[in-house]
């Protein structure tokens, strides 16, 4: 069988060869580094953690991330046995020896004896007679490469850096003050003319909100991360420091728009939100990409008329990061439509995370050996996490607005349980996801529950 070239040896492309060669399909795995190394990496292992050495929750049933996790345990996946493995005390959260996971990732995939190990730089579109491809090499892949992959995708096919505007769960805006309304109800379908949702202000709500973001904690670019923004994609308070109308002419601009609740007051000013996903469950605030702390976030955000008992899916953030306009450049099955023989997965796909990525790599693994094997493999149904994470990065996420994604269960389709509201009944609903993700899995996995169990 001829081989599966895997370029990067991170969460993701470690796991893919894991996956590949236990499918009995001869992996290389192309990684540069110590011969060229990245801004982030210190060391030459392969799945590095650059960062925090956790895997964040490990609560497989009312978390979305540890869901992920037990997905991928019950698929063998290497990066969660090394993990478990490496294990440190940290509450419900899976923290790890970082060093020693990484050996064991590498020692793993060094003795496998379908896995070849090339150190060095793919710096450009690989050969033509690579036939099958999985390109993970993720948020620092390496100039060349990430260039070249542009000239297959387009200009908007594939950014360097993310401007992500906070996400909130639907059911977490309050419309009794929030409304549904294009500006100037723009649009040929009643869907589009009602593609947002508004938050009026009046002045001195108005004036409070601009003390806030100016007072706000921030995070400073890091060095490496270079040029640091784009006029297109300011940080909502860049804008806000260069005057305090600039946001009232710019994202917050109270034209074109009528409040139902109340006609005759005119807002002072109007935050937008927009619909983020097919399903409808999560929406982005439109133009608040930021560079503002976490907690600071939250704080400000919750002055919004309408957001005030809002909850997030992700808070904003503006960071080097080099990943694809997947829902536009990418099939249902990671492959390039303007190349399918290049695959891709992990970070680079538009998902966030280490576990994220790590389950990326699993899929794609596994499909592109099943494609070798002459027997494709069916996608996982979308109400499984990795599922989910797929079908968000190649269909049901807005090209237009994609920015990366840590996995949520706002990206499951929504399970109709009647019920409202409530901590103790998210978790109920939290749980109900969980359950119907697992025997899907299983089913997927073609296992049985309870050998599973
Ligand atoms: P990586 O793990 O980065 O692996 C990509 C690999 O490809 C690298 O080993 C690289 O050397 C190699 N490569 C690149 N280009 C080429 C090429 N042309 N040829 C050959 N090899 C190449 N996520 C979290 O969950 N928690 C965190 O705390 C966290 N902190 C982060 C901090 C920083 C500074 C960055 C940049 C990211 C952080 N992330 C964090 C995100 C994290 O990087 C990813 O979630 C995860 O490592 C991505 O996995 P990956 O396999 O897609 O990419």
């Amino acid at each position: 069988i001829e081989p599966i070239h895997i370029i990067g040896g991170g969460m993701a492309g470690s796991e893919a060869a894991w996956q590949a060669a236990s499918m009995g399909v001869p992996v290389i795995l192309h990684e540069m580094r110590p011969v060229r190394g990245t801004d982030a990496h210190k060391t030459d292992g392969l799945a590095e953690m650059v960062c925090s050495n956790s895997f964040r929750s490990d609560d497989h049933e009312t978390n979305a991330v540890g869901l992920l996790h037990w997905e991928m345990r019950q698929a063998g996946g290497l990066i969660m046995e090394m993990g478990d493995r490496h294990s440190l005390p940290a509450g419900g959260a899976l923290a790890v020896d970082r060093d020693l996971f990484s050996a064991d990732v590498t020692a793993r995939l060094e003795a496998h004896p379908l896995i070849e190990i090339d150190r060095g730089e793919v710096a450009g579109i690989p050969p033509a007679d690579w036939s099958s491809v999985i390109v993970a090499t993720g948020p620092l892949t390496s100039p060349a490469l990430a260039e070249s992959v542009r000239g297959l995708t387009g200009e908007d096919g594939l950014a360097f850096f993310d401007a992500i505007a906070p996400i909130v769960y639907f059911d977490s805006v309050d419309l009794s003050k929030a409304w549904f309304q294009s500006r100037y109800d723009k649009g040929e379908t009643e869907e589009e003319r009602t593609a947002y949702l508004n938050c009026p202000m009046d002045r001195e709500q108005y004036e409070g909100f601009i003390d806030a973001l100016l007072a706000a904690e921030k995070t400073e670019f890091k060095e490496w991360e270079g040029t640091p923004y784009f006029e297109a994609c300011l940080p909502i308070e860049v804008m806000a420091e260069r005057g305090r109308e600039t946001l009232r002419w710019g994202p917050l601009k109270p034209v074109g728009l009528t409040n139902p609740h109340d006609p005759t007051v005119k807002a002072h000013a109007v935050v937008q939100l927009r619909r983020d996903n097919a399903l409808g469950t999560l929406y982005n605030i439109v133009g608040f990409q930021t560079k503002m702390k976490y907690g600071a976030q939250a704080e400000v955000f919750k002055r919004i008329p309408g957001l005030e008992g809002a909850r997030f899916a992700r808070l904003g953030g503006i960071h080097r990061n080099t990943f694809l306009n997947s829902p536009k450049v990418l099939d249902g099955e990671m492959r390039l439509k303007a190349e399918p023989r290049l695959r891709f997965a992990g970070q680079v796909t538009g998902v966030e995370g280490y576990v994220e990525s790590a389950a990326m790599g699993l899929l794609a693994g596994r499909l592109a050996a099943a494609e070798r094997l002459g027997a494709p493999l069916a996608s996982p149904p979308a109400t499984t996490a990795i599922g989910a994470l797929l079908n968000h990065i190649t269909g049901g996420a807005e090209a237009a607005t994609f920015q990366p994604m840590n996995v949520n269960f706002g990206l499951f389709p929504p399970l109709d349980l009647g019920i409202k509201g409530g901590r103790k009944r998210k978790r109920d609903r939290a749980r109900a996801y969980s359950e119907r993700a697992k025997q899907d899995w299983l089913g997927w996995l073609g296992k049985d529950a309870e050998a599973a169990a």
